[in-house]
C-alpha cells in the first residue's frame, strides 16, 4: 500500500513515511493510492473478535509496511487494560429502536480523540524507526482545548518521544486549563502563551519549518512531528470504530449482514467523518454519511452548494471542538471523489486561502450529495435535544453528541429514511459541565465553580462521572510557565534538549 499527496498525485510513500512527515512538503495530505476492500465474510469475522482484534485485522490493510508483530504490539500498548474505562473501547448504546450511539470517549481524556492518540505514538515510534533511522521524535501542538491534552496523554512516557503543548493562555475552559497543566510523565512540557489560537497555532508553524531549530534538533538525534488530523495516523484508527460498531449491530441481532446503517458524525475539522467516509469506501454497508455541524455551519452549505466559503462570522458555540471554518480534511475528500486531479484540488485551496472560498462545481457536487447528507443545529436547538433525550430516554449527552442527535431527528422528519443508524458521542457530558447543566436546569449552575457544576451535575442525573475528571481535583500542577510568542522556540528548546 502506497500513499501520495492531494497536492501532488505523482508522491508514492510507504505508510511510515507518510506517518512520520505528517504533511506531504507539497504542503498536501497523504492518502492511500488505492482503498483496500472487505468483504461480508471478513465482516463476520471481524464480529467474534473484540476490539483489539478488529483493529489488528484491519490496519495491516493500510499499514502494509509494518509487521504482524509490530501491530499487534501498537495495538496492545494503546488499548492496554485499563486505559479505556469499557472494555469494548467503543462501546455501541441503543438509545431506541433503530437509533444507536457509538460512545467514543472512554479513553483517558473523555474526548474521543483517545481513540487515535492513544494509537498514533506507537505508529509513530515504529514509523521513525523505519523511515527516520530511529530519530527521537519531537512532537509540537497548538491547542484550543482537547486534542493537545489528549496528545499529552498519548504519548506521555512513550519511549523515543518527546512533547511540547501550547496553548492560549486566556483561550481555554478552566477544566481544559487544569487537564493541561496537571498532565502527569517524564517526557511532556506544556506552556501557555499571551495570544490566541492562531497565534499558538502560527508560532508552531513557524517552529516547524525554522531551519536552525531543525538543525539543533537534528544534532540530538531528533526531529519535529505533528500529531493534528492532517496525519494519516490519526486518521486509520478512526476507520476501525465504524467496522467495529457495524460488527456489535451484527453480534447483537440489531442488524443482518449486508444492511445498510447510517452514519451521524458532530463534525469540526472533517476527520471523524471522512474515516466514516473510508470505512464506507471499504465496503462496509453505509447508506448516509450525515455531517453535523453547529452554527458554524460552512459545511452544511458546502454540501447544499457545492461552495465552500469561510467569508462569514465566526461563532463561539456550546460545542466549541467544533468552531472551526476551515476543514482540512475536506481536501482529502475532495481527492478522491475528484478522480485525484491534484491540480485542480490545489487550484481550489489556493483559492480558499486567497479569495476565502472555492467551487467545486456541479459533477463534485452531486457525488457528495449521493454519499452525504448535513444539517446544522444552533446552541438553543442543542440545549432543548439534551434535555429532551435525557428526559425520554434517560440517556445524557454531550454538547457535540448533541448537535449530532437533533441533526439526524431533522433529517429523519424530513426523508422517511428508516435505516438503522450510529451516532458518534465525542465527549463525555461531564467534560462540558456548564452547557450541559444549562440545558437541563438554567438555574443550576449559577455561582458554582467547575467541580460543583460537576457534583450538581451528578446529583441531578445519577449519570456516573469519568473518574479521570473528578480526580483533577487533586492533582498538582506542574506547568505554570507562560510566554510571549517570540518565546516560544526557546520554550521548546528548554523542554526537549537542555
Ligand atoms: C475534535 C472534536 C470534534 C470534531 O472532530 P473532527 O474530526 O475535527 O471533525 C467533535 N467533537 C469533539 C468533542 C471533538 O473533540
Amino acid at each position: 500500500m502506497l500513499y501520495t499527496s492531494t497536492r501532488d498525485s505523482s508522491v508514492r510513500v510507504n505508510s511510515a513515511q507518510a506517518i512520520t512527515q505528517g504533511i506531504s512538503p507539497d504542503g498536501g495530505l497523504h492518502l492511500p493510492v488505492s482503498i483496500p476492500q472487505i468483504s461480508a465474510d471478513d465482516i463476520e469475522r471481524l464480529a467474534a473478535l473484540d476490539y483489539k482484534g478488529r483493529a489488528k485485522a484491519i490496519l495491516p490493510l493500510y499499514l502494509t509496511d509494518f509487521s504482524r508483530e509490530e501491530i499487534d504490539d501498537c495495538v496492545d500498548g494503546a488499548y492496554v487494560d485499563g486505559k479505556f474505562s469499557s472494555e469494548k473501547i467503543a462501546p455501541v448504546v441503543g438509545l431506541e429502536n433503530g437509533v444507536n450511539i457509538l460512545e467514543l470517549w472512554k479513553g483517558p481524556t473523555c474526548a474521543f480523540k483517545d481513540i487515535a492518540l492513544q494509537l498514533l505514538p506507537h505508529l509513530l515510534t515504529v514509523s521513525a524507526k523505519k523511515a527516520a533511522g530511529g530519530k527521537k521524535i519531537v512532537i509540537l501542538v497548538a491547542t484550543s482545548g482537547d486534542t493537545g491534552k489528549a496528545a499529552l496523554e498519548g504519548f506521555r512516557d512513550v519511549p523515543g518521544t518527546k512533547i511540547t503543548v501550547f496553548y492560549p493562555n486566556d483561550g481555554v475552559s478552566p477544566m481544559q486549563k487544569l487537564q493541561m497543566t496537571t498532565q502527569e510523565g517524564g517526557n511532556v512540557s506544556v506552556c501557555a502563551i499571551n495570544g490566541n489560537f492562531d497565534d499558538a497555532q502560527n508560532g508552531v508553524k513557524a517552529i516547524f519549518t525554522d531551519k536552525g531549530a531543525n538543525e539543533r534538533l537534528a544534532a540530538h538525534g531528533m526531529m519535529f512531528s505533528s500529531a493534528n488530523s492532517i496525519n494519516w495516523g490519526r486518521l486509520v484508527p478512526q476507520i476501525v470504530y465504524y467496522i467495529s460498531a457495524y460488527c456489535d449491530l451484527l453480534a447483537e441481532g440489531k442488524i443482518k449482514n449486508g444492511d445498510l446503517i447510517n452514519i451521524v458524525v458532530p463534525t469540526g475539522n472533517f476527520g471523524n467523518i471522512l474515516a466514516a467516509c473510508y470505512a464506507r469506501e471499504m465496503g462496509l454497508p453505509v447508506n448516509k454519511l450525515i455531517c453535523a455541524s453547529n452554527k458554524n455551519k460552512v459545511l452544511t452549505d458546502f454540501i447544499e452548494t457545492g461552495v465552500y466559503d469561510r467569508r462569514r462570522e465566526f461563532f463561539v458555540t456550546s460545542s466549541p471542538s467544533m468552531d472551526i471554518l476551515i476543514s482540512s480534511n475536506l481536501e482529502r475528500l475532495l481527492f478522491l471523489l475528484g478522480g485525484c486531479d491534484d491540480a485542480r484540488v490545489k487550484a481550489w485551496m489556493k483559492s480558499l486561502s486567497e479569495n476565502g472560498y472555492y467551487d467545486v462545481g456541479d459533477g463534485i457536487k452531486a457525488k457528495i450529495n449521493s454519499l452525504f447528507a448535513a444539517g446544522y443545529c444552533d446552541d438553543e436547538g442543542t440545549k432543548a435535544l439534551i434535555k429532551n433525550v435525557f428526559e425520554s430516554r434517560k440517556y445524557l449527552c454531550d454538547t457535540h453528541t448533541a448537535v449530532a442527535a437533533a441533526v439526524y431527528y431533522k433529517y429523519r422528519a424530513q426523508t422517511c429514511d428508516k435505516t438503522p443508524t450510529v451516532i458518534a458521542s465525542t465527549a463525555s457530558p461531564y467534560k462540558f459541565c456548564a452547557s450541559v447543566l444549562d440545558a437541563l436546569s438554567p438555574s443550576a449552575r449559577a455561582g458554582l465553580d467547575e467541580f460543583q457544576m460537576l457534583e450538581a451535575l451528578k446529583r441531578l442525573t445519577g449519570v456516573p462521572c469519568p473518574p479521570r475528571l473528578e480526580e483533577l481535583r487533586g492533582k498538582k500542577v506542574r506547568f505554570t510557565e507562560v510566554c510571549d510568542i517570540g518565546g516560544m522556540e526557546q520554550a521548546v528548546m528548554k523542554a526537549v534538549v537542555d
